[in-house]
């Protein structure tokens, strides 16, 4: 049994490496003995999303999201049933934005999402800038503690550590849930203490970092999310995630010590 993970606009929306996202999630399935395709789709191309179990959405600048707006129109009929249909995917600040109504210039311009999600983005003169410490929102972090609960599994973390860059200020409408409370940093809008967003099995952040590398409990939630979308009754082998516990930690007590 196979694991396919999609990476749209590679060449385009992949900021602070955003690639070792992807890197991370077929790490931790090859490590559980699981096989990963990744397909790698750009301008022009026809992503199979029936087929597909992770889709990896990246950040980029203005520009980029500007570049490939007319392009990602074109993906929005089946991405929405996609999505619909439980897609695990993960869209990561320019990717993020672009899934929702609007992201709207400095100059009042507005680059137009795909308007799947209801949120929607207005740039700021200050950007956001910084390290980023979280509190995992409780529903995600049950979620987490449900898929870990192998005998023997140390409790997941319940923080997401990152780094932002963004002009971009995302609200959220009704029905959306943030992934959690800011810490340390601005999160969405540096306004209402929140970042991030989940609807279905759509994880939107504005976390780069890679964020995965350091937030193992995430990422093994969207390859449990995946695995169970499969309809295969796993349980799911927990890994020694010291380094990684380490590399988190180390973050939190720098950045947010209280
Ligand atoms: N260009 C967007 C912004 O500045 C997204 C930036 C990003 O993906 N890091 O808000």
């Amino acid at each position: 049994m196979k694991l396919t993970i999609c990476h749209l606009y590679p060449d385009l929306l992949d900021l602070y490496g955003d690639r070792g996202n992807i890197l991370t999630l077929a790490a931790r399935s090859r490590w559980r003995g699981i096989e990963t395709v990744l397909q790698k789709i750009s301008l022009g191309e026809q992503p199979d999303y029936e087929n597909m179990d992770i889709l990896f959405i990246g950040g980029g600048s203005d520009r980029e999201q500007r570049l490939l707006t007319e392009d990602l129109q074109k993906h929005e009929r089946e991405l929405r049933q996609a999505i619909a249909d439980g897609l695990v995917l993960l869209a990561i600040c320019g990717g993020y934005q672009l899934l929702g109504q609007y992201y709207q210039l400095t100059d009042g311009q507005r680059i137009p999402g795909l308007g799947i999600l209801d949120l929607w983005t207005i740039a700021a003169e200050q950007r956001c800038i910084g390290n980023v410490v979280v509190r995992l929102a409780e529903t995600l972090r049950a979620e987490m503690l449900e898929q870990a609960a192998a005998p023997g599994t140390a409790a997941p973390l319940d923080t997401l550590v990152g780094f932002e860059n963004h002009s971009g200020q995302t609200y959220l409408g009704d029905g959306l849930r943030p992934l959690g409370k800011i810490l340390t940093g601005h999160g969405n809008n540096g306004a209402d203490g929140c970042e991030g967003m989940r609807y279905k099995n759509v994880f939107g952040t504005y976390l780069h970092g890679p964020l995965l590398p350091k937030n193992p409990h995430l990422a093994d939630l969207l390859l449990a999310l995946a695995w169970r979308r499969k309809g295969l009754d796993w349980e799911f082998p927990s890994l020694d995630d010291r380094w990684e516990k380490l590399a988190h930690t180390t973050i939190v007590k720098r950045v947010a010590p209280g």
